[in-house]
């Protein structure tokens, strides 16, 4: 198996878009940037716009035309539609235009069908593209919003490990510790997110271009582990719980975005551990990283990007109860106690 390359490029995505694409080349754009790309003069067979991942329209895509490269530009739902439209013989390059989860560089595609999502393997890009110009282009409080996303979607994978330690580990949950999970990731050789937790603790003070380097060279290792790994140790309670609320509320994809949603089930599953190991590092760990990146830490937070305490426990009632971590210890007043004042 091939895996992705990741490539830091200086030039403007048209210049890149002239380099890459040809006349059997099909790009696919979200809104925003199909706007930027539309009067581009480059060489290609089409450019789709696209709403959202929709199953039907990526059927419609693969069956209507022909294509050897694909190339998505956008965010997750963008880049899910084109590795979607992957066929025998196709190659697939993304162009994210933000960094607001690992999807960048995984091989699997979050797809709708009639408003439900659907998670299929799909095809794991050839590039992954970051073009400065681009990634910096976008407005500055909408730079902090996605990019906190991406923190969110990367720590979301220390809840996964939670998970995975409990139900395939078979560890008691008063057993399950911040130096059980340290060992589990070095044993494994995961990409250490303890560390990066105390890298935003210690030395994150704004999404300049360092930090959006380094969360970008992130997500793409946890992207890798993705398509390397158990998937079960990819994604867990918290993601769960984030296709619960999703499908329950219907939220606007905007706002609450997904790693602002995955973030909630990785801190509650942090004060789980706080309460059953009787050991609060890395609840207080989490709080302040996220408290530092924009992330929501009380329920005032939480109501400004559209989230309710209700929506929570109902999301959480929905998820299968003794399956994941979270939902098994989960109780309203730990919700009050992670999110209070
Ligand atoms: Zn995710």
């Amino acid at each position: 198996m091939k895996l992705p390359r990741l490539l830091f490029k200086e030039q403007k995505l048209e210049d890149i878009l002239r380099q890459i694409s040809d006349k059997d080349t099909i790009v696919i754009a979200d809104d925003y940037n199909f706007e930027i790309i539309k009067d581009i003069d480059f060489e290609r067979r089409d450019i789709i716009r696209i709403e959202k991942a929709s199953k039907k329209e990526v059927e419609k895509v693969k069956k209507n035309t022909n294509y050897i490269t694909i190339i998505g530009i956008g965010g997750c739902s963008a880049l899910d539609f084109a590795r979607a439209c992957g066929k025998e013989g196709c190659n697939f390059c993304a162009i994210p235009s933000i960094l607001s989860t690992a999807c960048i560089s995984v091989n699997k595609s979050i797809l709708y069908e009639n408003d439900h999502p659907i998670v299929k393997t799909t095809l794991s890009p050839k590039e992954v593209i970051i073009s400065w110009p681009l990634i910096t282009s976008t407005e500055a409080s909408e730079l902090k919003k996605w990019s906190a996303s991406g923190f969110g979607d990367l720590f979301a994978k220390i809840s996964a490990i939670v998970d995975f330690i409990y139900r395939e580990g078979k560890i008691s949950e008063d057993k399950i510790t911040y130096t059980l999970i340290e060992e589990f990731i070095s044993w494994n050789n995961l990409l250490n997110l303890l560390q990066i937790l105390n890298w935003v603790n210690e030395k994150f003070e704004t999404y300049d271009k360092d930090t959006l380097k380094k969360l970008a060279i992130w997500l793409y290792r946890v992207g890798l582990e993705n398509i390397l790994q158990n998937s079960t140790l990819s994604t867990a309670g918290e993601h769960q719980l984030y296709y619960k609320m999703q499908e329950q509320q219907k939220y606007d994809r905007r706002l609450p975005t997904h790693g602002q949603l995955v973030s909630i089930g990785t801190l509650i599953t942090a004060k789980i551990i706080e309460k059953k190991a009787k050991e609060d590092i890395l609840f207080k760990k989490l709080k302040r990283a996220y408290k530092k990146l924009g992330l929501p830490v009380t329920y005032k937070d939480l109501s400004n990007i559209h989230v309710e305490k209700n929506h929570i426990v109902a999301g959480i009632k929905a998820m299968e109860k003794q399956y994941f971590f979270l939902s098994t210890f989960f109780d309203e007043k730990l919700l009050d106690e992670t999110y209070k004042e």
